[in-house]
């Protein structure tokens, strides 16, 4: 591998450099050879995966360190946090000449961990360990991670659990609420800050007249892709705190997230999330309102006599989030629908089903194979209110007849997944893996490698469907 060493270049202010602390009896859970190809870990290294994956090993020429940061938790200031469970190990290049960061989730205790133990669980790491796995192979940026290792060391949650170390990649670890935490704590470092950030990760920014506010503008409207792209998927991620968005707009920090199944835009996954804060229907206002927090610390960096100017130009700039995250929405949905996206009728029309969706509580996912596959009596069986469905029908059929309907076809394929992480799905794997057997997460693994593939070889009527509506729903809290 090509280890490179940026964070390191920040005034230490910023980090504490610490070793991982090893669990005992670490062992093998799962390696995603692929991506450790991709981040060009020779076959030596890859033979070492274990050991990298539970903090036996280290990477060479890097110090590991974990970062400060601070941030809003459900909407309050919470002052500083910081990585309180997880370590930066290394950075690398990968073959596309990109930087990646590895993150060592589980490292145990650092200064910011407050009243944490520093650990992760088996559970926890699973869920995270297959969810960014699914988001990167549906085509959502998302962290992902090389593999994860399992331990005998007993941790304390709700009940006694197992825990485990996860490496987990992505592009950056620098979260909004890094901003929040300079602007509090060392406001003399905000100017070096955004100019690494510009140079590390929006270089193309630095040929822009003001470089500041092309950045803000390409972090605002990354973000609101990547939302787009969880509202098209029906994923909700649960703890959408400030600490918990990156600025490159790429998923980060599972936890309490779902997938979707029975339509319903005020669904909560997160169990902890009392007053719906973070509910599926409510994530773009959540992002808007986080970015405004966030540019609020942008504010320093202007000249006393240039400030009104440029909040009024980074209030512009968050004027991009809704015309961005829109377009990107009502086309991805129209693909979903196989409908043309520049026809003035067909977003009302996608709007139509998935009232069909909520108020006939249908799964979220199957549904749209449903349509893609034209199962009209399927879908229409298992509708109540038959006028409100034989109404859309009629208009879906309307818009599509004079298209081409063999494009609008292959482009519904290419954006309806047929395998979503149902959350009974990664339960299953994660009480075979507590008894020691990897085989159904390694299933899941395989089948969350290619969503829109139908595989009949490997998937069960479960991975289809959600659960009866009589069965229990699987509560994911906080608690990882
Ligand atoms: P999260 O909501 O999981 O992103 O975590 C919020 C903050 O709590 C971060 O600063 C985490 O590092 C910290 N944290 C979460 N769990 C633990 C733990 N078990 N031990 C120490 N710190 C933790
Ligand atoms: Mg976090």
């Amino acid at each position: 591998m090509k280890i490179i060493s940026q964070y390191t270049q920040l005034n230490p202010k910023l980090y504490h450099q610490q070793a991982a602390q090893p669990l005992t009896g670490a062992q093998a859970g799962h390696f995603n050879q692929a991506l450790a190809e991709e981040l060009q870990w020779s076959e030596q290294e890859q033979q070492q995966w274990v050991k990298y994956c539970s903090g036996q090993k280290s990477f060479a020429d890097f110090p590991s360190l974990a970062m400060v940061y601070a941030g809003h938790q459900f909407g309050q200031w919470a002052g500083q946090l910081g990585d309180g469970r997880g370590l930066l190990v290394a950075q690398l290049q990968d073959r596309h000449g990109k930087t990646v960061d590895l993150h060592l989730k589980g490292a145990g205790k650092t200064p910011y961990s407050r009243m944490g133990d520093g650990r992760a669980v088996l559970r926890s790491v699973i869920r995270e360990y297959l969810a960014g796995h699914a988001l990167n192979a549906l085509g959502v940026p998302s962290s992902n991670a090389i593999g994860f290792t399992t331990s005998t060391q007993a941790i304390q949650r709700e009940k006694i659990e197992s825990g485990a170390m996860l490496l987990r990649t992505a592009d950056s670890h620098i979260r909004l609420g890094h901003f929040e935490w300079i602007n509090q704590y060392a406001p003399e470092l905000l100017a070096d800050f955004v100019e690494h950030c510009i140079q590390w990760h929006y270089p193309e920014c630095l040929d822009e007249e003001q470089p500041v506010l092309a950045f803000a503008e390409h972090v605002i409207c990354r973000t609101a892709k990547m939302i787009a792209l969880w509202q098209l998927h029906g994923f909700a991620h649960g703890v959408m705190n400030t600490d918990n968005l990156n600025i490159t707009g790429s998923t980060l920090d599972f936890g309490p997230f779902g997938f979707m199944e029975r339509f319903r835009p005020n669904w909560i996954n997160n169990h902890s999330d009392h007053h719906g804060r973070y509910t599926y229907q409510q994530q773009p206002s959540v992002a808007h309102w986080n970015l405004w927090v966030w540019i609020n610390n942008l504010i320093p960096l202007a000249q006393a006599s240039e400030k009104e100017k440029f909040k009024q130009d980074l209030s512009n700039c968050l004027a991009q989030f809704e015309p961005t995250f829109l377009e990107c929405y009502q086309q991805g949905l129209c693909a979903k629908m196989g409908l043309p996206h520049f026809h003035k009728d067909s977003f009302q029309c996608a709007m139509s089903f998935l009232n069909i969706l909520q108020s006939e509580q249908l799964d979220y996912t199957q549904s749209f194979i449903r349509l893609q596959e034209k199962q009209w009596q399927v879908l229409r069986d298992d509708c109540l209110n038959l006028h409100q469905f034989d109404q859309f029908v009629e208009q879906y059929h309307a818009i599509r007849q004079n298209q081409d309907q063999h494009q609008l076809d292959a482009e519904m394929k290419q954006h309806n997944p047929r395998y979503i992480l149902r959350n009974h799905m990664a339960q299953t794997a994660i009480q075979a893996a507590e008894a020691g057997d990897f085989s159904e997460l390694d299933r899941l693994f395989k089948l969350l490698t290619q969503p829109y593939t139908h595989q009949p070889d490997l998937e069960h009527a479960a991975d289809l469907a959600p659960l009866a509506s009589d069965q229990a729903e699987i509560s994911v809290s906080c608690s990882s």
